[in-house]
């Protein structure tokens, strides 16, 4: 039977009944280990009892009241993650598209209420993912992606990371922003470095800029901090988050300074469903988890093991697995082979993995995964990369 779904995504043939931990099993009762997590969303894995208890609860409770009313529990979300981290406020949305959204008119509003109506431009990176939005697309600034769909939203220059003349060449009296991904994750979890990171970060106090950093991918203890720029000992201005936020229930944030949100006013930005009671009771139950004591270091640990074991898997594959970058528990595998084929043939090893730019498989397993999960995960990636070397074997 043809599908009534609009035909936007490639979807693998298959379809999961439910989901423990790291775990997912498939309408025919097989077990798949997953190492994709829903794009890193399952931060705590599947039907973690802490989250299924706070979503009951507050189902029986009350959902949704609008934002024209007090909603203590996104009172105490957002006090929780401004106690946590660079941030002074939070907008909370429903997605990281929406995130950066916020973010991108918080930066723009900023110099708005300065009295420089005129800086609205935004300098993004190559290889760089924002989301779908109109305005989003064109900060990530994907060709492939933006045809199609009218003029490209105005606004948004784009350089090479790295590339630190081209960056100061592209900076005018329009300039607002710089918009960054700590770890390009869709591009292929490429990870800006740390002196790198801080040398963007004196370029926007030189120029006046706000620094944003999406951090809808590595926030949300995914790198072994809450936030993965806390590595580098810098801060962003502004600084989106979901996935993860919400633990697979829809959950968007965008946190920000006093100084960089001096613009939003009442009535300058809003969302219907954003914040609502439903979304904070879960997301104050990750955060419960995330924040506890100990969890984020066991995270950083975990990464660590999960790094050495494919450090050994790729001496002894050279030709399949290339590269192993990240940080925590998003790890990148640059592959010598095509990652589209790669992942199908993990999945046939029952272990799910997400392809990115780059010929890049991301390993972005729910942060409880444990140690005989991760060797588990390593066989599988054994069993798929020894199919590619057969073939190669019989291609000589
Ligand atoms: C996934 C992602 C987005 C978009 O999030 P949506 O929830 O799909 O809108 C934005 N930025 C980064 C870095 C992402 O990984």
């Amino acid at each position: 039977m043809t599908s009534a779904l609009l035909p936007t995504y490639a979807r693998a043939p298959l379809a999961f009944a439910r989901g423990e931990g790291a775990w997912l099993v498939a309408e025919d009762g097989e077990r798949y280990l997953d190492f994709g997590a829903g794009i890193a969303v399952n931060a705590l894995g599947h039907a973690h009892p802490h989250l299924v208890a706070a979503l009951t609860e507050q189902a029986g409770k009350l959902w949704h009241v609008s934002n024209l009313f007090q909603i203590p529990e996104g009172e105490r979300l957002g006090r929780r993650l401004v106690e946590a981290s660079f941030a002074d406020v939070a907008f909370f949305c429903n997605s990281g598209a929406e995130a950066n959204e916020a973010a991108i008119k918080v930066a723009r509003k900023y110099h708005a209420a300065g009295g420089n109506p005129e800086r609205y431009r935004i300098v993004t990176f190559a290889g760089a993912f924002h989301g779908r939005t109109l305005a989003t697309l064109a900060a990530g600034g994907q060709q492939k992606y933006i045809e199609g769909f009218g003029p490209k939203v105005e606004g948004f220059d784009q350089v090479q990371v790295g590339d630190f003349d081209a960056l100061e060449a592209v900076i005018g009296p329009e300039t607002a922003a710089l918009m960054i991904e700590p770890i390009q994750g869709e591009g292929g979890v490429r990870v800006i470095q740390p002196a790198e990171l801080r040398r963007y970060r004196e370029i926007c106090d030189h120029h006046g800029l706000m620094l944003i950093m999406d951090e809808v991918q590595t926030g949300l203890g995914r790198t072994g901090r809450l936030f993965a720029h806390e590595w580098s000992g810098v801060t962003p201005d502004i600084l989106s988050a979901a996935k993860g936020i919400g633990g697979g229930f829809p959950l968007g944030a965008c946190l920000a300074t006093a100084e960089a949100a001096r613009g939003m006013t009442a009535g300058s930005h809003g969302t219907t469903f954003g914040g609502n009671p439903l979304a904070m009771a879960v997301g104050n139950a990750v955060l419960d988890v995330v924040l506890a004591d100990g969890f984020l270091d066991r995270v950083a640990r975990t990464g660590l093991l999960l790094k050495q074991k494919l450090a050994a898997l790729r001496d002894r594959h050279p030709h399949v697995f290339k590269e192993i970058r990240g940080e925590g528990l998003m790890i990148g595998l640059a592959l010598g082979v095509p990652n589209t084929d790669f992942a199908a043939a993990a999945r046939a090893a029952h272990l799910l993995v997400i392809p990115a730019g780059d010929n890049v498989v991301r390993l972005l397993p729910p942060l409880i995964v444990d140690a005989p999960e991760i060797d588990a995960a390593v066989q599988r990636l054994e069993a798929a990369a020894s199919g590619f070397e057969a073939l190669r074997g019989a291609a000589e």
